[in-house]
């Protein structure tokens, strides 16, 4: 049994974790996400003793939910468990749990086990790479009515409510309610919004074609609000036009510089006008998780832990914030919050830990190398901005297919995922349609 079981089992019985009187020094990482486990992996032949602790059994490709949500891909295809890293890293203990402490004065944290309670584990290095969350704006009654795209399962709600959406528009006798299901609003035009709405407008003129006598499914309208003046803010102003009138070629309606006043069960009130609608999508704000709060140090107005440029958290020795958790300026400009900057930021704090464990000291600041930024906007098309490099089309869209299905976590995911999209591409249909039984 690891040595981190059999504290934690006796830790149980007491509630406090003796002090560290271990030969190894113990890291302890919270989040098996792209900068936890960058992290881990970076400190693979450190001396260290690494605790990895995720909520949930899998780390999720989250660049590819939008098509978990649009039935192109399966929740496995993108998933991949995080418990493999005990049978490929000796040094690593994975436990399933979720952080609901963090003491930094007598170095644990305090962690909740489902059906086993709550343990309290010791470090003498913390890296904290907990993501972040959807944000409602201070809104969150929202939240009932309008999910958000953040893990598995709410890719699976939201292909359960698009589908399900078109049956109930098939069944009804009633022309308000038909077209009531048959109107998508979805909240926020950036990345996850525009890739949503897009994919979303193929499936309705292309894989659901034929397959309702009463109902066209072409006839649904999808519509794209922001409050902001333009699709892809953080994209060049001319790719984000190139994207809108894309957008409009696939019959998504997009409306900038419209407020959402209120969502319901009946639709949204946007703009002052009401747009009845049985799905809206959240694909607007994110906040940090609550754990940087936890260690009581400054945070932005996200919530996300102000660190310094070795992406220390100040007055915190042995402390760390890295990924969407962490806010790092870099020329006066905030790092991205993008799973190349949670790789970058999470490989670095693990090299830097596993030179400071052998007493060398690293002089040179986290730096971030921007590989670029990219967006998929339904079959054949993408954009890409690196640098003064702008481009957009077929070409990128083949550039982000290549780039995507090398970066999914496992070659077997690799391979189903390249069949999936190889079938979708020639046949229009995807395979995952399905709409859970109610339990
Ligand atoms: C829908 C969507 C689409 C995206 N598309 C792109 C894209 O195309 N390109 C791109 O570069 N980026 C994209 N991003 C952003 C990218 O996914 C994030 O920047 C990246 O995942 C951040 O990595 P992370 O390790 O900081 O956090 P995450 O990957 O979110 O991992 C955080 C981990 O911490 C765990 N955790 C949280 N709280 C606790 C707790 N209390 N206890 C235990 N565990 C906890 C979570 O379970 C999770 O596994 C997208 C994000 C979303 C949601």
């Amino acid at each position: 049994m690891s040595a981190i079981l059999a504290e934690t089992r006796r830790d149980e019985a007491t509630a406090v974790v003796e002090a560290p009187r271990r030969e190894r020094k113990r890291v302890v990482i919270i989040g098996g996400g792209f900068a936890g486990l960058a992290a881990a992996h970076a400190l693979r032949y450190s001396d260290a003793e690494l605790v990895l602790i995720d909520r949930r059994n899998h780390h999720i490709f989250q660049p590819l939910l939008y098509q978990v949500a649009t039935a192109v891909l399966s929740p496995s295809e993108i998933a991949a468990p995080i418990r493999q890293l005990e049978a490929t890293q000796r040094n690593v203990t994975v436990l399933l749990a979720e952080v609901t402490g963090i003491d930094i004065a007598s170095h644990t944290i305090e962690a909740s086990s489902p059906g086993v309670g709550v343990r309290k584990i010791g470090f003498d290095y913390l890296v904290i790479a907990t993501g972040m969350r959807p944000s409602y704006f201070g809104h969150d009654e929202f939240a009932r009515y309008a999910p958000a795209l953040k893990n598995l399962n709410d890719a699976e709600t939201i292909r359960a409510k698009i589908l399900g959406a078109f049956e109930r528009a098939a069944t009804t006798e009633d022309e308000g309610e038909r077209a009531r299901q048959m109107t998508f609003v979805l909240v926020g035009a950036g990345p996850t919004g525009v890739e949503l709405a897009a994919s979303l407008a193929q499936m309705v003129k292309v894989t659901l074609r034929g397959n309702f006598r009463r109902i066209d499914p072409s006839k649904a309208s999808i519509i794209l609000l922001d409050a902001g003046k333009r699709v892809l803010p953080t994209f060049a102003e001319s790719l984000s036009r190139k994207v809108a009138g894309h957008l409009d070629k696939l019959g998504v309606t997009v409306l900038p510089g419209v407020k959402v006043e209120t969502v319901d069960e009946q639709g949204v009130i946007a703009g002052g006008n009401r747009i009845p609608s049985a799905t809206v999508l959240w694909t607007a704000g994110v906040m940090a998780s609550p754990i940087p709060k936890m260690l009581g140090s400054k945070t932005d107005r996200a919530g996300r832990a102000l660190v310094d440029p070795f992406l220390k958290v100040v007055d915190a020795p042995g402390v760390f914030v890295v990924g969407d958790a962490a806010s790092v300026m870099q020329d006066e400009h905030p790092v991205p919050g993008v799973a190349q900057a949670a790789i970058q930021e999470g490989r670095y704090v693990g090299r830097l830990i596993a030179k400071e464990l052998k007493g060398q000291k690293v002089k040179r600041p986290f730096r971030y190398f921007d590989k670029g930024n990219m967006a998929v906007v339904g079959k054949n098309y993408a954009v890409l901005q690196r640098g003064w490099l702008h481009t957009s089309g077929f070409l990128t869209w083949l550039v982000w297919a290549f780039v995507h299905v090398l970066s999914l976590p496992q070659l077997q995911n690799r391979l189903r995922v390249q069949r999936q999209w190889l079938w979708s591409y020639f046949t229009g249909q995807r395979s995952s349609r399905l709409i859970p039984e109610p339990p």
